[in-house]
């Protein structure tokens, strides 16, 4: 499974639609302090199906939404688009039948979120787990977030823990596992 390219669109500081590809091997991000980097790192982790506003730096659901400027009214909706290959077939296997993956995850003002897998309205969850079971996600240990690392140094140990159960990829199981007890 490889990550093949990110769109954005009205996602906080990416008014106009911006899509980028991604390139096997490392991929570098440069520019300014303040020229949308982290923003670009949070709405991979936003389709992914991160839930918490505070692991997207903002107190609402709504903050990732284009909140305009002196120059540009505020948008009304946001939406990030991520394009997955799945030619190795390492994605989990109801997707065998896929070469490509396409999860898009649209927010409208006083709506809430919506999540589509491949043109398929799908539940939160289902996307969640469809990268957790890939070993990755929204809360992956390859994503470091700035501060992150200070932040896990001070943790309590039941948080850390959790980091853990994502490096070694059975936090799918756990959200599974719950899920299962509230029916
Ligand atoms: P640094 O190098 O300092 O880490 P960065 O490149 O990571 O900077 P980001 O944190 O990604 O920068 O982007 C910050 C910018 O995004 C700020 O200018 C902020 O105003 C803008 N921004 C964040 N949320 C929104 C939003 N909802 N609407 C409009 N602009 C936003
Ligand atoms: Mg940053």
């Amino acid at each position: 499974m490889e990550f093949n390219s990110l769109r954005l669109t009205g996602f906080k500081s990416f008014v106009d639609s911006t899509e980028l590809s991604i390139e096997p091997g490392l991929t570098g991000v440069i520019g300014p302090n303040g020229c949308g980097k982290s923003n670009l790192l949070e709405a991979l982790r936003w389709v992914m199906g991160a839930t918490s506003a505070k692991s997207l730096r903002g107190s609402g659901m709504e903050d990732v939404i284009f909140s305009g400027t002196d120059a540009r009214p505020s948008r009304e909706h946001a939406e990030v688009k991520l394009v997955i290959a799945n030619d190795d077939r390492t994605a989990p296997a109801r997707f065998n039948e896929n070469t490509i993956i396409e999860v898009v995850r649209r927010i409208v003002r006083g709506a809430g979120s919506t999540y589509k897998v491949n043109g398929e309205e799908v539940r939160a969850k289902d996307v969640q787990l469809l990268f957790a079971d890939a070993g990755t996600g929204a809360n992956s240990p390859a994503l470091v977030r700035q501060g992150q690392i200070s932040e896990l140094i001070n943790a309590k140990p039941e948080n850390r823990r959790r980091v853990l159960e994502e490096a070694a990829g059975v936090s799918g199981l756990r959200a599974r596992r719950h899920e299962s007890e509230l029916r």
